[in-house]
């Protein structure tokens, strides 16, 4: 095998002290057979993670460090990753040991055989709760109901790239980074590698319901004007039933005046599922005006408060 390539290894950390050391412990025996660098993003977090990856990086300076001045979230932190890195493969993986370092020589072996993407897919999800796999799973129906890209299921953000696919997504003109999605979407040649998700090693996620149906939102919204047509569908469906119910009510006061009924509650119904279906229709709408209002300003996507060894 030939390895005469550049491996880099993309870690976003927030608040993750405890559990750098031990992922060094396991990921560089992994991978010291390679040229590698590993660069650790630090995405605003307030306890020593930034501290423990100095300490690291003294010692060894293929171990780097870019850390931001806030959080600016997981997709951001990665993405700063793959500005920095200068690999011909780039490896993403999270810091809290739920994705194994130890099948990165299988991502790479598809790599050689030709695959841009590969793909970590998870066998099982081991130690998350009920909750969070109903959730991810709806999550996973939702978006690639509604999306025009299909993201593939019990894929996250443990990926390889190759130089080529990071470069395309540098070169991305939008701030909006929802990666998984843009991956899928380039639809370079790919491959899987497959794994048991194992638990979190220290400390808890940091992705509770509320965002990840945020995430989700973004997913969609990123991916698909689908919503608006189907707020308009919606529209037209409510339409259809007033005017034929206008006529219903027509007929029955012209053949039969005595039974016609004046009442409150089929009104307030009415009224109510319609104002509802106005409501969300306008959300929609204010979604995607949101969307715009954010990529006009053009604002930088984080804020770089220091690099190590880059
Ligand atoms: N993370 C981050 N910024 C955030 C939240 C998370 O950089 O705002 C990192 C976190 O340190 C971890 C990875 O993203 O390395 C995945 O986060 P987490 O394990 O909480 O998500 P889960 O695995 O539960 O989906
Ligand atoms: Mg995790």
């Amino acid at each position: 095998m030939n390895n005469n390539f550049l491996l880099s290894i993309i870690i976003p950390v927030y608040n993750e002290q405890e559990n750098i050391i031990p992922l060094l412990k396991r990921l560089i025996p992994v991978i010291k057979k390679y040229h590698y660098e590993i660069i650790f993003v630090d995405d605003g977090s307030k306890d020593k993670t930034c501290e423990q990856i100095k300490k690291q990086s003294e010692k060894n300076s293929q171990i780097k460090l870019i850390s931001f001045y806030r959080n600016f979230g997981h997709q951001m932190a990665l993405s700063a990753g793959y500005q920095n890195a200068k690999g011909d493969a780039v490896v993403s993986i999270d810091a809290d040991l739920q994705d194994p370092p130890e099948i990165i020589p299988k991502m790479i072996n598809q790599w050689e055989k030709g695959a841009k993407v590969v793909y970590a897919k998870r066998n099982q999800r081991q130690g998350e709760t009920i909750f969070k796999k109903l959730t991810a799973s709806f999550f996973y129906q939702l978006i690639n109901f509604l999306s025009d890209v299909l993201i593939p299921q019990e894929v996250g953000d443990f990926r390889l790239l190759d130089k080529e696919v990071v470069n395309f997504l540098n070169n991305l003109p939008e701030s909006s980074r929802f990666l998984r999605g843009l991956v899928s979407w380039s639809s370079y040649p790919s491959a899987y590698v497959y794994f048991e998700r194992e638990k979190r090693f220290s400390g808890k996620t940091h992705y509770g319901f509320l965002k990840m149906l945020n995430f989700a939102l973004e997913g969609i919204t990123s991916f698909s004007t689908k919503p608006l047509r189907i707020a308009t569908y919606f529209g037209f469906l409510s339409g259809i039933f007033g005017f034929f119910g206008i006529i219903y009510k027509l007929i029955e006061k012209i053949l039969y005046p005595q039974q016609f009924t004046v009442g409150w509650a089929g009104l307030f119904t009415a009224i109510m599922f319609l104002g509802g279906i106005q409501l969300i229709t306008i959300g929609i709408i204010g979604e995607y005006i949101g969307k715009i209002y954010k990529e006009i300003q053009k604002r930088p996507m984080y804020l770089i408060k220091e690099k190590v060894n880059l």
